[in-house]
């Protein structure tokens, strides 16, 4: 009686998961993920509400459970259109100690007065733009940003070779000709997982070796498609991986999504999020 060899290992794992999701399962089980920028155009004639709903769009596809957007506008906050699934949310309303948050997207300044409370409270963190130009003139930031490491808060920086070098006090060029070093300088200075972007995205963490991502391509260069990968990345620390896991699955993923695109057809940063595979 009974089975006198292992039944096959397809048979142990059960049914496929459907959309990344698992049968047993609610949207608590994907975790939370707070997209906190995209200054409105009130306060200094800018408009940048769309970098904030872009990532928090690549989030959703990306598999959070759910996700809030929480504009540093207040007044547009509440007219804009926007994908229904998205939650608004004023920044005090945010329960940043339980929330993936993604930081800076089109933040312009207006992230400057938001930014202690995020680097202080928040579980997990992606610092992308805005939120990485401030840093890199703001030493008390900086020191909070470190600080946070040392408590052992997932954090992610996501630079392009422009706010790399802000952060290192040195040129674009001098970045760019040194990626490797770049990216693992970052890393350690401030102690967390850093995503070098541009053609073979360089992530790195203190103390281990820089990983060169082998996706993506030029048509990537187009406005947006930092936020949706900010975003993904958010998703990812919200599903509880581990930063820098996070950030290779992210970067790949995204750099997938660009391979797999129409030759004839010019990639948009909103139906890139839309296209996101995960799993
Ligand atoms: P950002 O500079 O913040 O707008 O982000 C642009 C995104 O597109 C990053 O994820 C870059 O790595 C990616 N990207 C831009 N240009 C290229 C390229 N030529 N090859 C591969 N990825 C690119
Ligand atoms: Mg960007």
């Amino acid at each position: 009686t009974g089975l006198n060899h292992e039944p096959p290992t397809a048979w142990l794992a059960g049914p496929p998961p459907r959309g990344g999701r698992l049968h047993a399962s609610h949207k608590g089980s994907y975790g939370d993920v707070a997209v906190v920028g995209g200054e409105g155009l009130a306060l200094r004639g800018m408009g940048m509400t769309g970098a904030a709903l872009l990532a928090g769009s690549a989030a959703l596809h990306g598999g959070a459970g759910r996700v809030l957007v929480s504009l540093l506008d207040q007044d547009q906050a509440t007219e804009i259109h926007t994908q229904p699934e998205l939650m608004l949310r004023r920044f005090e309303a945010l329960e940043l100690e339980s929330l993936s948050v993604v930081c800076g997207c089109g933040g312009g300044q207006a992230v400057r007065t938001v930014l202690p409370a995020v680097l202080q409270r928040a579980q997990a963190l992606v610092l992308d733009a805005d939120a990485l130009n401030i840093i890199s003139t703001d030493g008390a930031l900086q020191q909070a940003l470190t600080a946070r490491s040392a408590r052992q808060h997932p954090t992610v920086l996501t630079p392009h070779p422009l706010e790399a070098a802000r952060l290192l006090h040195t040129t674009s060029a001098q970045v760019q000709a040194h990626r490797l070093m770049a990216a693992r300088e970052l890393a350690k200075k401030f102690q967390c997982t850093v995503a070098l972007k541009g053609s073979g995205t360089v992530i790195a963490h203190p103390d281990d070796i820089p990983h060169i991502n082998p996706t993506g391509n030029g048509s990537l260069a187009t406005a947006g498609t930092g936020d949706v990968l900010a975003g993904l990345l958010g998703a990812g620390l919200a599903a509880g991986m581990m930063p820098l896991q996070a950030a290779i699955r992210a970067v790949f993923a995204h750099g997938q999504v660009a391979d797999a695109w129409p030759l004839d057809e010019p990639l948009t940063a909103g139906a890139l999020a839309r296209r996101i595979k995960i799993g």
